[in-house]
């Protein structure tokens, strides 16, 4: 009887063996990186009211929309007018398909997302138009490969906000990638900073590059 249960053990284990080092264990864990990981494939469809600015959306009957990984100018920042005015032009009135990094919010009404118009990423054409920064925070990174590469094309061109005169340079800048933001080094804002995550930069360049947007108040 015990060499029984003993065979029965070892003969499982070999079929667990041969599951896990086979095809079909790789093919299952494979299926689980396309479906995106952490990101959930369950979108939600919202009918967009009005633009409150050149990041956030109002939506039917009450919601406010963020958009994911990025922000677009304050009101007392430069091109504020000119991205809410374009947002407005891209939601008014439209049906939207939301995505989302994680599972879909429990709040229905208040939710930070990536915004579909048909194929169209909303958030990728205001990054495009230099209307707004990239800002890939610890929680919205879905599509930040598409952004970065959206706000390359627009630095390029010298569009929107890419044609202002830069600010006074620093010699280092540190970032935080909770927040995604980056600050000059004497911001009051750096030092609410967990120590252990700040990120130092060399250049404005570099922290655009990985998808840092500047802090409204240090505007480094
Ligand atoms: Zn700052």
């Amino acid at each position: 009887m015990e060499a029984d249960k003993k065979s029965v053990v070892v003969r499982l284990s070999i079929v667990l063996t041969l599951f896990l080092s086979s095809g079909a264990y790789l093919a299952w864990a494979l299926m689980g990186d396309a479906s995106g990981g952490h990101n959930s494939d369950r979108p939600r469809n919202i009918d967009a009211k009005r633009a409150i600015n050149g990041h956030t959306v109002k939506f039917k009957p009450d919601g406010k929309l963020t958009y994911a990984g990025i922000r677009a100018p304050y009101e007392d920042e430069s091109f504020f007018e000119e991205a809410k005015a374009r947002n407005d032009e891209l939601v008014h009135g439209k049906e939207l398909r939301l995505r989302f990094d994680g599972d879909p919010p429990e709040r229905e009404d208040r939710v930070v997302a990536w915004a579909f118009d048909g194929d169209t990423l909303l958030n990728e054409v205001l990054v495009r138009e230099g209307l707004a920064y990239v800002r890939l925070t610890a929680k919205q990174q879905r599509f930040g490969d598409r952004l970065l590469e959206a706000q390359l094309d627009a630095q390029s061109a010298r569009r929107g906000l890419w044609g202002l005169e830069p600010p006074p340079l620093e010699s280092q800048y540190s970032a935080d990638p909770k927040y995604g933001n980056f600050h000059r080094p004497s911001c009051d804002e750096v030092r609410k900073i967990n120590q252990t995550r700040i990120i130092s930069l060399e250049s404005r360049e570099d922290a655009f590059h990985r998808g840092f947007a500047p802090c409204d108040r240090c505007r480094p």
